[in-house]
């Protein structure tokens, strides 16, 4: 049986009565399952002897002692009893608060093992938070040091509630694990727990409970973080292989991850770039002949394995309709993760995969969060696709009726080749003729109802099978490797570790408050170079609400460009940009700063995406303690587009955290995302990188991502590695 099918209630174990049951329950534990999943969060080492003379150097003691006296000392309901104990080291006392009842079972004269934690107290060694119970012993008392402890024995200690105790917890578990240890099977192949040393699952269950040393107990949780991981990658691959037919390769030799090679001599790049040419489709190759930059190498390689889904998607949703008895498995689309720091040319590749989607004869649609970023995403592809004679759309919510009506149409009627836009893109009343590509940027901003809703636009029911349509997702930042494998464990993943040819790394330098005038001459010599910079500030306007000392303390967008404008660039045009500046503003102020007629943005993290303006080569980032550090290294993002050396100055208040500290440090350190993600990821776990939409996935009991990394790896390739036996 596996460890989850044990369904007995707790309350059939013995010892367990409703009462205990109840407390059981409020942990969250039912069944005898439940009860041998909780794990002990730390243990106590009680294996060797620890005399009372030796309290100072151990957090407790742990010994054999003889009661010499009782004493009792208060009144009424503050009568306390004090038992005076001696272990042949030391003399002491045990205070027994509430406990009157110890007077019978630790009578005078009486054997006792104890163990507590002690300490001096008015001139007496003391304890009153000890454990104590009457051995029977027959030998020489005088000689103390032969006598053994009985229960010497590493202690587990289990996350409790209140009126629960560890030793009825305890003892509960040790029931349970008598009952049905034995009979717990394991849920990982014998083949694997032998290759990687691990302990069955029976044994690993006893010894995480029950440990003789620490040492196994090190190793039965070791079994239990691998079986957890293969566990949970086996799942996620088995799901990848139900739903599209093929499981993703990206990682399939764990050395290749992360990240595939990228070829260092001059042949390999050759041979990419020739292999790149080849497979390139009519419209493809027209945008690829009309760009007057190189394409990286890491962007080439993508759109190769890109080009390789689409046509193998085509085929394959091409038999499901013309020979559906060919298919053995359901018919294959892509699902694939573009993940690269920012500023290394994601749209691009995205565009190239649209261009052979309509090549096929599909349609595309490209979802963006921000209004601001889809109109981007549309100028773009409007100058980028359109002379290839691919007819693109902007699609948003604030588009007018009239306008809005016959875009629709459009679309229903296939007249559109890509649409860009907002949430509008899936909308009810949006219907696509043929829609075969979804691409999602920013993915994190968007749920997975939301990757459904738009997928569902574009699925083909043929008989029992469906196909859907192609989808790219695309991450702002890159996300950090053990997230990709768990969060994204079903996705093929291309990576864009590259950044176009010419760039120089943004220079980046911190300053406390109090020093920002220099920060601002900095920046002028760049504007009077005629370069161009942003300001962002943590809030829009003042907010009257807030404390007097938060008021005067903290900036605003509103309030700093008053100042920036009429103080310190007074000769420069400077502008406004927040959440609340209404879209078409927005769009204004925005070709403004673009063609140069703006020098100066004070901004609200709204510039955090979608803005591409290569001659900005500054950006000061006030109150930068208040950001998240993707959120920073995005904003950082914004600039060091173009050729020239860029610069981005974070200023912060002196009562910056020492986590805030670790921020400001790993952005100064490292211009590269792939660092500066798994940093964010040992500073806030999991669950906080990822935010809320997807971080049911990270519900793991023992492992932990940002720990058990290199496990997480192995644990995946012997996944996939079995799966592959048995689909091959
Ligand atoms: P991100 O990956 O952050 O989404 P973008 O797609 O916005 O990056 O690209 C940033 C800028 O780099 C754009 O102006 C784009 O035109 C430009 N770009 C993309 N690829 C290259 C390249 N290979 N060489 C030079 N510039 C490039
Ligand atoms: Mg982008």
């Amino acid at each position: 049986m596996i460890l989850s099918e044990l369904g007995a209630a707790v309350e059939t174990l013995s010892g367990v009565g409703p009462a205990a049951a109840k407390k059981f329950a409020s942990l969250n534990i039912f069944t005898v399952a439940d009860l041998l999943s909780v794990f002990p969060r730390d243990y106590e080492d009680r294996t060797k002897r620890i005399p009372l003379r030796d309290y100072v150097n151990f957090p407790k003691v742990h010994t054999i002692c003889k009661v010499t006296a009782h004493q009792w000392f208060g009144y009424g309901k503050m009568k306390t009893l004090k038992i005076a104990i001696t272990d042949g080291s030391a003399n002491a006392w045990l205070v027994a608060f509430n406990r009157d009842f110890l007077e019978k079972s630790l009578p005078e004269g009486s054997i006792i093992a104890v163990t507590g934690k002690f300490e001096t107290k008015y001139n007496e060694l003391q304890s009153s938070s000890f454990e104590a119970s009457r051995i029977s012993f027959d030998g020489n008392l005088a000689d103390f040091e032969n006598i053994p402890v009985p229960d010497s024995a590493v202690i587990p200690i289990y996350p409790l509630t209140e009126g629960l105790t560890q030793k009825v917890y305890r003892k509960t578990v040790a029931q349970a694990l008598k009952q049905y240890a034995k009979n717990i099977s394991n849920e990982i192949p014998d083949k694997i727990i032998k290759e990687r040393n691990l302990l069955n699952k029976s044994e690993a269950i006893l010894f995480v409970h029950q440990p003789q040393t620490l040492n196994q107990a090190q190793e039965a949780r070791k079994t239990l973080i691998y079986e957890e991981l293969y566990l949970f990658e086996y799942k996620m691959l088995e799901r990848a292989l139900m739903h599209r037919g093929t499981l993703p390769l990206q990682d399939f030799v764990p050395e290749a991850y992360p990240y595939f090679s990228t070829p260092d001599s001059e042949t390999g790049l050759e041979q990419i770039r020739n292999e790149f040419q080849k497979s390139l489709s009519p419209r493809q190759k027209q945008i690829f002949s009309s760009l007057n930059f190189e394409l990286t190498l890491d962007q080439m390689n993508s759109i190769l394995e890109m080009n390789r889904d689409i046509d193998k998607s085509q085929t394959e949703c091409n038999t499901m309709l013309n020979a559906p008895q060919k298919l053995s498995k359901p018919p294959f689309s892509m699902q694939r993760l573009l993940q690269g720091d920012v500023g290394s040319g994601k749209t691009l590749v995205s565009f190239f995969v649209c261009a052979r989607t309509i090549d096929y004869g599909g349609q595309c649609a490209i979802l963006a969060p921000t209004e601001l970023l889809a109109r981007q995403h549309a100028e773009n592809a409007a100058k980028l696709l359109e002379p290839a004679g691919i007819k693109t759309a902007f699609l948003t919510g604030n588009l007018k009726a009239s306008g809005r009506q016959s875009l629709l149409n459009a679309l229903r009627d296939g007249n559109i080749d890509i649409v860009i836009g907002t949430h509008a893109l899936f909308s009810r009343n949006t219907q696509y003729k043929n829609l075969q590509l979804a691409v999602i940027d920013e993915q994190h901003r968007f749920g997975v109802t939301q990757r459904e809703s738009i997928i569902s636009k574009g699925r083909i029911s043929f008989k029992h099978m469906a196909h859907s349509p192609d989808l790219l997702m695309m991450s702002a930042t890159p996300i950090p490797q053990t997230l990709a494998l768990t969060a994204f464990g079903d996705l093929d993943i291309s990576v864009i570790k590259t950044m176009p040819k010419g760039r120089l790394p943004v220079k980046t330098y911190l300053t406390v408050f109090g020093n920002e005038r220099n920060v601002y001459e900095a920046i002028r010599k760049e504007l009077n170079a005629g370069h161009q910079a942003y300001f962002v500030y943590p809030r829009i306007a003042e907010n009257p609400q807030a404390e007097q000392t938060e008021k005067t303390s903290l900036k605003s967008a509103e309030e700093m460009f008053d100042f920036l404008s009429k103080e310190v660039y007074p000769n420069f045009k400077c502008a406004l940009i927040h959440g609340k500046t209404d879209d078409e503003q927005q769009a204004e102020i925005l070709k403004k700063f673009s063609s140069g007629n703006i020098q100066v943005l004070v901004a609200t993290t709204v510039v955090e995406v979608g803005v591409d303006v290569p001659n900005a080569t500054c950006i000061a980032i006030e109150h930068a303690e208040r950001f998240g550090l993707a959120e920073l290294h995005q904003l950082r993002g914004r600039v060091g587009r173009g050729k020239f050396q860029s610069y981005c100055f974070l200023t912060y208040s002196k009562n910056i955290t020492e986590t805030g500290i670790s921020r400001l440090k790993a952005l100064h350190q490292s211009n590269d995302g792939f660092f500066i993600a798994e940093e964010d990821l040992k500073l806030r776990g999991p669950g906080e990188v990822f935010g809320t939409a997807q971080s049911g996935y990270f519900a793991l009991n023992i492992a932990d991502l940002s720990r058990d990394k290199e496990i997480l790896k192995t644990a995946r390739y012997n996944a996939l590695c079995q799966l592959k036996q048995r689909n091959p």
